[in-house]
């Protein structure tokens, strides 16, 4: 490979039996959005988390927490609590179903939602006339969200939890898996996450009859008659049996990627951590992220931010991120409600997402690691 072959942020990495998987369809013809290899994503994905949830495999996590919400009940005017710092695919389906999203800022111990500003966004919702109906905290980029606090504040008040588990397959807390703490929880295997399907996802339901349900819309509303008969709006969500086939293919080498992320982490963390502007985010004691992605803060000064860190990285033809842009920072979303202290704005500022697939060399990571070490000296 040459000096300047391009590192990514986060590729796409096959490695387990996903052509065999892929190649059953095609020889036995299941070319569908269902099939055996549906049924044994949705068994592996289960045997993996938990055996007491269960799993419906969809075209996206977009649309699982779009049927999440739909099966929560949320529909026009109702208003649901968002964590601010995430990806717009978090907020977009509180939208589609005519609710409002009412967005919560971060802590800093995990950069996920606050306890604290979320009992302060209730109170004031319930004060100003409108129980939220729904809650979605975030694991972002694998790091598990303060989910006893914030499951303790949404008993108190009776408002259920949908979790965007997108980013933290595999995951822990207490050793429990994120995706099982939510009465319901959002999987996605899009082509940059831990593990990929090139697009997919899916809804986690503590209940049978809800994943059921789930299913059902996913699959246009059908009723049960051998005519084409509906009596509600369905969805063309349902995962196809081809894709399918690479998920049951990636979940052989799940642990490994992990494995390879968590590694990436402690490489990066060993290289840079004595840099005095540098900092990472650390696990507090019980917490167990995938490390789908290493973030670092870069505390600015007149010379360094993280924006001419990112632009030195992309000089040598590397790819970094910023953090999320916020969503009360996002244009479509300016009329929303915030409760906020300021802390995913000053995450947002300082943070800066390092390549992080599990397919990355040593050499990839110290030639990202040099590159840092030059700017910032
Ligand atoms: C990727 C992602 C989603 C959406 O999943 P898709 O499969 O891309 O629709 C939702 N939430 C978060 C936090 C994500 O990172």
């Amino acid at each position: 490979m040459s000096i300047n072959s391009k590192i990514w942020l986060s590729s796409p990495h096959m490695g387990g039996g996903e052509r065999k998987y892929v190649e059953e369809a095609f020889d036995t013809n299941w070319i569908a959005p269902l099939g055996p290899n549906v049924t044994g994503f949705e068994e592996d994905l289960k045997k993996y988390l938990n055996e007491d949830i269960y799993v419906a495999a969809l075209s996206s996590g977009t649309a699982a927490i779009h049927l999440g919400l739909i099966l929560l009940g949320v529909g026009p005017g109702d208003e649901v609590i968002c964590q601010s710092l995430t990806f717009s695919a978090t907020a977009n389906p509180i939208v589609y179903l005519g609710a409002t999203p009412v967005f919560v800022d971060s802590e800093k111990e995990t950069w996920n939602m606050s306890p604290e500003l979320l009992e302060v966004c209730i109170k004031d919702r319930i004060a100003k006339g409108k129980k939220p109906k729904v809650i979605i905290p975030v694991h972002l980029y694998g790091m598990p969200a303060k989910m006893d606090e914030i499951m303790e504040i949404a008993a108190k008040y009776s408002i259920p939890i949908f979790e965007d588990a997108a980013e933290a397959l595999g995951s822990k807390l207490n050793g429990q898996m994120c995706g099982t703490f939510g009465i319901k929880a959002c999987l996605s295997f899009n082509g940059n996450k831990i593990i990929t399907t090139s697009g997919g996802g899916a809804m986690i339901a503590k209940h049978k009859s809800s994943s059921d349900k789930a299913v059902f819309l996913a699959t246009q509303a059908r009723d049960n008659a051998q005519h084409y008969q509906h009596s509600e709006i369905g969805y063309n969500y349902r995962m196809s049996n081809i894709v399918a086939g690479i998920g049951r293919g990636q979940m052989e080498v799940l642990d490994l990627h992990i494995k390879n992320r968590r590694s990436n982490f402690f490489y990066y963390k060993s290289k840079l951590d004595q840099i005095e502007e540098i900092s990472f985010l650390e696990e507090p004691l019980g917490y167990y992220s995938n490390r789908w992605l290493t973030c670092i803060l870069i505390k600015p000064n007149i010379e360094i931010t993280r924006e001419s860190v990112r632009i030195a990285l992309a000089n040598e033809n590397i790819e970094s991120r910023p953090l999320w842009k916020p969503m009360h920072l996002q244009p479509v979303f300016k009329d929303s409600p915030f409760y906020s202290d300021g802390t995913s704005e000053m995450l947002f500022e300082d943070g800066l997402c390092l390549p992080s697939g599990s397919n990355l060399t040593k050499s990839d990571l110290d030639r990202v690691i040099k590159v840092i070490r030059k700017v910032m000296s």
